[in-house]
């Protein structure tokens, strides 16, 4: 999976501003033989592991939305501030580029659920830090992060320490 990956990523230098190497994966999700080995990767590993996805958003949304289809199970949003229509709870975080908010509906889990969080990439963590502690403020569980990329120079992981991890490709 991971060479799988690494052929349908690309690098768009200095976007969304300079500095910044994108890892843009629209060419993966363009490429449905990928896009479908990729779904099926991770829904096998955590098939009866788990109970609910969550999709951080956007692209996060469509790994996670892809998943619990495979898998039969649901799939809760995890969206930028101001976005959800019901109550919220609101973590703040920084970014390899910026700060932002995210928010999960406060019911959105059953007490206990167990939790795959999806993303595209992992960068410095902070993400996949908040949306973790929304998880467990709302009353369920992490029972992994997965990510398609992880920027190991940037060594988010240190930041999820208590959590499983994995990424498909580490670069
Ligand atoms: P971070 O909180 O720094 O781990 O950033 C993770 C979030 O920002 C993820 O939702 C990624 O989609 C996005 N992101 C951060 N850095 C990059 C990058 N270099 N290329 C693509 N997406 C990125």
């Amino acid at each position: 999976m991971a060479a799988l990956v690494a052929s349908r990523l690309r690098d768009i230098p200095d976007f969304p501003q300079p500095g910044i190497v994108f890892k843009d994966f629209t060419p993966l999700l363009a490429d449905g033989a990928a896009f479908e080995a990729l779904v099926s990767d991770i829904a096998q590993r955590y098939r009866g592991q788990v109970d609910v996805l969550v999709g951080i958003e956007a692209r996060g949304f469509i790994l996670a939305a892809a998943v619990a289809y495979e898998l039969g199970l649901g799939m809760v949003p995890v969206r930028k501030a101001g976005k959800l229509p019901g109550e919220t709870l609101k973590e703040s975080y920084a970014l390899e580029y910026g700060t932002a908010e995210i928010e999960v509906h406060t019911d959105a889990f059953e007490p206990g659920q167990r939790v795959l969080v999806l993303d595209d990439v992992l960068a410095t963590g902070g993400t996949a830090e908040a949306c973790a502690q929304l998880v467990e403020r709302a009353g369920a569980s992490v029972a992994a992060i997965e990510v398609v990329l992880e920027l190991g120079f940037l060594d988010g992981r240190s930041r999820l320490a208590g959590h499983v991890v994995n990424a498909i490709l580490t670069v």
